[in-house]
């Protein structure tokens, strides 16, 4: 069993000895938990408090058992295993926030309360979610019970994130690692609390930027760590040089040159992700193959067409061909055909309708982002299975949710609206966990409760997701009428639909409701974190994701294994409509919150302090933007009006009775009455507590530590 480290004196010491803590300390570094002050209900005192702490380099700051982060963007030396010692197993208040802290508290609450729980990271692109993620992963590596088959565990969930970050993660203008999928990560542990498995489940990639990066973004990691990092007799199977500039999908339109990032080092990190590979048990020849793959998807890029005489499509350049033939495994001619043709039927006959150089183009991509996007999949799918766990015994699990955050780019499109919907969606979850149900069970357990305004965004989650008249909808209703639908026709209907809206601006209307003209072409939602102006170029196009027949057929027939693999022959047969990329996202994330509902929350609140992702910086505009928008506020006030602990009477009476000589061992009357007994001899202070229909609550943690102490000592 997990047991407390410090001695009782020494942490009752530290209590007293931070309570009474010298006014000039706290002008200086702030206030640690929000809930505590009586003046830190104003948004400016919120404000000023982050400051002065991060201005201290302290980034961590709770409300109750929420914690709010501030990007540092330096090294803070707060992450080592001394840190890690002081933080494990000591009560959540007793020691200055942190994310080990935070971790610690769910890790002991599951393994007392032997149930489920997750870590709900949000926060902007760039705000270090993923970084906190990492952190928490690598708290329990470091904290959980140890064994040799524990480590090897251990080892692959760590291993695991170099590898998805390789393959998901990319250079945005936001962030240098921005992670480019959604992911949710379940760790498994024994009911001795060692981690005993793991389980990921990834969410939406970001396909189409395999083939086109913004200006000064780049593609997925993995192309240039390979191409700097892989060895020389590897990159010679490959067929590849050593040099980025030369693979058009790693060139920038324009530029003829790839973006440059100074805080990555594709090459080390190229080392860091083989022996991963290696680590998890991936098979030398599963390797072999996945790289095969990443360097098919770079010669793919370099194939170019021009027109012949009739005005069709023949392939320039047969160097690639051969390259992707040879590590695809299909003959060339197969591939030539396959690139420059598709199959359509005709008087119930099937033949080859050969592509104009556009159409072979708009193919040619779209086999690129199938081939990286099914490859992902597989990769996820490997390492789920590399870390599941064999053992069928009782487990609890902690979850860790970090996905893409809120997205304002100067020109946002289907990825950005998915991502920020996804967003919406998490916002919703929030409010339904915290703000909406926490005051609805005072209400229903009968305790006086002055209610705290809350903005509900649930209008537009239904705005965007809505059945038959939401935005999706819409989209899906074009993308069914090909040949007349096209991206204006899409946003006309959204006009025609949502223009009343209040959270929809169609550009007739964008003088009046946002001040702010809107070119014709795009629309703007105003989403609970800002307002967002989508362009709808490429909409209907990439939630339909098409992939012609025949290129299926040619990649079936390939001798890579893992090709072979995400191209199945029992794929269902094209001509029934797949479902759109965007309501098959729908549906995830409502798989994704059926999961999280059935566990218990707790939350990261991550922040940006700049845009310029430079340390010592702080923003106070761009703060008090996310304070407001993340509802950090509305948290704080029903968190300091409330109580932070509330057990069911016979789970409170239960554990603590040993504590009473009245009701040990057994108490005759009602649980409630017992606990009133029991708390009654342990001295809660009136207004320490409120005892509800079935529950008690209690206002502050500190009373509950001490009936912990007393619990431990006895
Ligand atoms: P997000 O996942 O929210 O988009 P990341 O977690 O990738 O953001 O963080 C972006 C960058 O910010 C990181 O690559 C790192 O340089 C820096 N960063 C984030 N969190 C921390 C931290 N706790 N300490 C130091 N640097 C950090
Ligand atoms: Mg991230």
């Amino acid at each position: 069993m997990y047991m407390f480290s410090k001695s009782l004196e020494e942490r009752c010491n530290r209590i007293l000895r931070d309570m009474e803590g010298s006014l000039t300390a706290r002008d200086r570094v702030g206030i640690q938990d929000f809930v505590l002050l009586d003046a830190y209900t104003s948004e400016s005192a919120v404000l000023d408090n982050l400051r002065k702490r991060f201005n201290e380099n302290l980034i961590y700051t709770y409300i109750g058992t929420l914690l709010v982060s501030v990007n540092p963007y330096k090294e803070l030396g707060i992450y080592t295993k001394k840190q890690m010692d002081i933080y494990m197993g000591v009560n959540f208040f007793e020691l200055p926030p942190h994310i080990y802290a935070l971790a610690d508290n769910v890790y002991r609450t599951m393994l007392t309360e032997t149930n489920n729980h997750f870590i709900l990271i949000s926060g902007e692109s760039g705000a270090g979610k993923t970084e906190a993620s990492k952190k928490i992963l690598q708290f329990y590596a470091v904290s959980c019970p140890s064994t040799k088959l524990l480590d090897n565990v251990r080892d692959r969930l760590l291993l695991s994130n170099p590898v998805l970050e390789a393959f998901g993660n990319a250079k945005t203008l936001k962030n240098d690692n921005s992670s480019r999928f959604g992911k949710y990560m379940d760790i498994q542990f024994d009911h001795m609390g060692g981690a005993v498995g793991g389980h990921i489940l990834s969410y939406l990639l970001e396909k189409s930027r395999v083939v086109h990066q913004n200006h000064g973004e780049r593609s997925f990691h993995i192309f240039y760590q390979l191409v700097e990092g892989g060895e020389e007799d590897l990159l010679r199977w490959l067929g590849l040089e050593r040099n980025c500039q030369r693979y058009s999908y790693l060139v920038q339109v324009g530029e003829g040159e790839c973006a440059k990032v100074s805080s990555v080092n594709d090459k080390s990190d190229w080392k860091t992700v083989r022996k991963a590979l290696s680590v998890i048990e991936f098979s030398e020849s599963n390797i072999e193959s996945l790289f095969a793959i990443i360097a098919s998807v770079l010669h793919l890029g370099n194939a170019t067409f021009v027109a012949d005489s009739q005005g069709y499509a023949t392939l320039n350049n047969s160097p690639e061909i051969h390259w992707l033939s040879k590590l695809l495994g299909i003959p060339a001619q197969v591939i030539q055909v396959g690139l420059t043709h598709r199959k359509i039927e005709a008087r119930s006959e099937e033949v080859l309708s050969p592509f104009t150089v556009d159409q072979a183009v708009y193919a040619k991509d779209a086999l690129a982002k199938a081939i990286y996007g099914r490859t992902f999949t597989w990769l996820v799918n490997e390492l789920n299975e590399s870390l599941a766990n064999k053992d069928s015994s009782r487990k609890t699990v902690i979850g860790l949710l970090d996905i893409y955050g809120f997205e304002v780019f100067s020109v946002n499109s289907f990825e950005q609206f998915c991502i920020n919907y996804c967003n919406e969606k998490l916002q919703q979850l929030f409010i339904q966990l915290t703000l909406k149900s926490e005051q609805e069970e005072y209400e229903m357990e009968g305790i006086e409760w002055e209610s705290v305004p809350y903005f509900n965004n649930k209008i537009i989650c239904d705005l965007v997701e809505e059945k038959f008249k939401g935005i999706i909808s819409v989209l899906d209703e074009e993308c069914l009428r090909p040949g007349e639908a096209t991206d204006m026709t899409f946003l006309e209907k959204l006009e025609e639909k949502m223009g009343g809206h209040p959270h929809f601006v169609t550009h007739k209307l964008a003088d009046q409701k946002t001040r702010k003209t809107l070119e014709r072409g795009d629309f703007r939602l105003l989403h609970y974190a800002g307002e967002v102006t989508y362009c709808v170029v490429g909409f209907l196009d990439k939630n339909n994701d098409l992939l012609y027949r025949n290129i299926k057929e040619v990649m079936r027939q390939s001798k890579n294994a893992i090709v072979k693999h995400c191209f199945p022959s029992t794929e269902p047969d094209s001509k029934k409509r797949p479902e759109t990329v965007a309501t098959q996202f729908k549906s995830s994330l409502v798989g994704l919150t059926e999961i999280l509902m059935s566990k218990e929350p707790w939350y990261v609140r991550c922040m940006k302090p700049n845009e310029g992702k430079q340390p010592g910086l702080f923003d106070d505009v761009l703060v008090r933007h996310q304070v407001k928008y993340l509802g950090l506020m509305e948290h704080l006030r029903v968190r300091r009006a409330g109580f932070a602990y509330r057990r069911r009477y016979e789970i409170f009476l239960q554990r603590y009775k040993p504590l009473c000589p009245d009701t040990w061992p057994n108490w005759k009357g009602t649980a409630a009455e017992g606990v009133e007994c029991l708390i009654k001899h342990l001295g809660y202070k009136p207004d320490e507590y409120k005892m509800g229909r079935t529950k008690i609550f209690i206002r502050h943690p500190r009373t509950l530590f001490a009936t912990e102490d007393a619990f431990e000592v006895c």
